[in-house]
């Protein structure tokens, strides 16, 4: 007995589908409610679901490749992907190249910036060089 049921991520409205197992409505019959992981992106879509395969709450949580030092778990702030570079250059004169592009992959979603980029990224955008892209 399998069923599918959908689940809308919270945080970039994606959707996804669940296969509901009789292991997993197992799980749900245990301890209350089953929780599973749905790779969203850049993030992690947590759903919740109950002995009778509804899903009953939804969160998502950073996906964490690698094995960075002092990576810390948790919701994304700030949608990077939504944001934009004013002038590439004056990050490449100010931080080099290496930051540029370091930037711009997290700018993509190609990469997840790393706590010391990000609080990084959160100065540019409040200097007024990294902005919300319009449209
Ligand atoms: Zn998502």
């Amino acid at each position: 007995m399998q069923s599918e049921t959908r689940v809308k991520c919270p945080k970039c409205g994606r959707e996804h589908s669940i296969m509901v197992n009789p292991s997993l409505l197992e799980e749900a019959a245990k301890g209350g409610l089953a929780q599973i992981a749905i790779p969203c992106g850049d993030h992690v879509l947590l759903a919740y679901v109950d002995r009778y395969g509804m899903v009953r709450r939804t969160s998502t949580t950073l996906l964490v490749t690698g094995a960075g030092p002092s990576f810390k778990t948790g919701t994304i702030s700030i949608n990077w992907s939504s944001k934009k570079l004013v002038d590439e250059s004056i990050i490449s004169d100010v931080l080099g190249d290496e930051y540029l592009n370091a930037i711009k992959d997290a700018l993509s979603g190609k990469s997840i910036p790393t706590p010391e980029l990000e609080s990084l990224m959160a100065k540019l955008s409040a200097l007024g060089l990294l902005v919300d892209k319009i449209g």
